[in-house]
């Protein structure tokens, strides 16, 4: 099945630790510290790939993630950056946070390319802590943390105008007519599976991205059938032409139909119900009535409220030129804008929160907190030394160490242990 859709998880790389080392030379017995930078974790990025139309490669992979960078050596050896990993999508592809379903990134229009996660930057290496006061640091930085989310891609087709409608009616019949798409063409429900898109060329550098809006029937908007999968692709198109069978070649009403669809449209997003319509009241061809004319019953009841109505044959071309016409004529009238979405989640802000294990417990009237990788940088941090005890601070508020200790309500004061390591609270 077209592949429009697809969760996956992503991954940045973390950055490399500093290193700490000293110069150990003939004759030198207390060389500076000659500690190495750690390299930079690889960034996950989204790229338009003008090759793609489907989401179908995410289907099978769902785990990307980028390499860590390499820890910093003896010798002032910067550790290696790794490389980035490029996610390629088709044009139109919106990228969210699967939990909340807020926009991180619109792949479409101007932005071709978006880095969704950063690799952490590397750590600094001991090197750089030495000071007046602390000749020997035994201190160097550890690398940024990794940054994981899970993302929901979605394709939303870019097309000016939207072919709605039931199945049937000719929708696929016009878009072939009209444009150099090549649409499957038959007589069942659900035919199209995939959105198809076709360029109306009107002479003169004018022209229009149409598209093929499939499988609207009613309750698409409550998910009953296929008809919702396909509801997103309509979020981009400025306006719509509902095409309806005039003949009523399978027993509705046409006027009926055009409701019902409204409804479909209205209950899925009400603003896209909003966006203007126009009518192509299809296969006149066959309409042979010596009673009243159904086309004019269709205008009678829509002309009123503002929506045009076209007698059109998908088959024998009748009226088509003047349909596409008025729908260039429109186009030009609304809003030039793409319909893009705007960026709602900032992955950068929202994972600050360095997600380290530790717990924060209340013991003989300390506050006492525990965690491995609180243990490692114990290891290695220098609290004698200014920068140390600096970056110590700025790791505890970081990774809420800080906050966690404010909820279990710390006073001033108040004395923290952390490994054999006792300080008082100050704020
Ligand atoms: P869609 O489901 O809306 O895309 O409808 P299709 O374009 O696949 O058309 C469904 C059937 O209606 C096909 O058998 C078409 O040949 C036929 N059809 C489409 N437009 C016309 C028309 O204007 N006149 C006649 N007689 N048949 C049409
Ligand atoms: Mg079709």
């Amino acid at each position: 099945m077209f592949a429009d859709r697809a969760k996956i998880y992503i991954r940045s790389g973390k950055g490399g630790d500093g290193h700490v080392s000293f110069r150990r030379e003939l004759y030198v017995p207390n060389g500076g510290p000659d500690g190495g930078d750690g390299g930079r974790g690889g960034d996950v990025i989204f790229e338009v790939d003008e090759g793609l139309n489907t989401l179908a490669d995410y289907r099978h992979k769902r785990k990307f993630a980028a390499k860590d960078g390499e820890q910093g050596g003896k010798r002032r050896c910067h550790g290696k950056d790794a490389e980035d990993i490029i996610l390629k999508v088709p044009e139109g592809t919106v990228v969210k946070e699967a939990e909340s379903g807020k926009v991180i990134a619109d792949m479409s229009g101007e932005n071709r390319r978006q880095v969704i996660l950063k690799g952490g930057k590397g750590g600094l290496g001991n090197q750089h802590f030495a000071s007046s006061t602390m000749q020997i640091p035994k201190y160097a930085q550890p690398g940024q943390p990794a940054q994981e989310l899970n993302v929901q891609l979605e394709l939303k087709v870019i097309a000016d105008v939207g072919l709605v409608g039931f199945p049937n009616v000719g929708k696929s019949t016009l878009l072939s007519r009209v444009t150099n798409a090549n649409p499957k063409i038959a007589n069942y429900h659900f035919t199209t599976l995939n959105p198809n898109l076709g360029v109306v060329d009107l002479g003169d550098g004018e022209s229009f991205v149409i598209a093929d809006i499939p499988g609207l029937i009613e309750g698409a908007s409550e998910g009953v059938g296929l008809g919702h999968e396909f509801l997103r692709h309509i979020e981009r198109t400025k306006m719509m032409i509902h095409v309806v069978d005039a003949a009523s070649s399978e027993g509705r009403d046409p006027v009926d139909d055009i409701y019902k669809i409204n409804e479909e449209l209205e209950a899925y997003n009400p603003e896209i119900a909003k966006r203007p319509q126009v009518i192509a009241a299809n296969k006149t061809d066959l309409i042979y009535s010596e009673d009243e004319d159904p086309v004019e019953r269709i205008r009678a009841e829509f002309e009123p409220k503002g929506v045009k109505v076209f007698a059109i044959s998908g088959v024998s071309g009748a009226g088509i030129k003047e349909l596409l016409y008025y729908v260039n004529d429109q186009l030009k009238q609304l809003e030039q804008a793409p319909i893009t979405f705007e960026q709602e989640y900032f992955p950068e802000e929202e994972l600050i929160h360095i997600d380290l294990p530790y717990t924060v417990e209340k013991e003989d009237g300390m506050y006492v907190v525990e965690g491995p990788k609180i243990e490692k940088m114990l290891g290695y941090t220098n609290l004698d030394s200014e920068k140390g005890f600096a970056f110590f601070q700025k790791f505890l508020k970081d990774t809420g160490i800080l906050d966690e200790l404010e909820a279990a309500g710390i006073e001033e004061g108040d004395t923290v242990r952390m490994y054999g390591l006792q300080f008082d609270y100050y704020k």
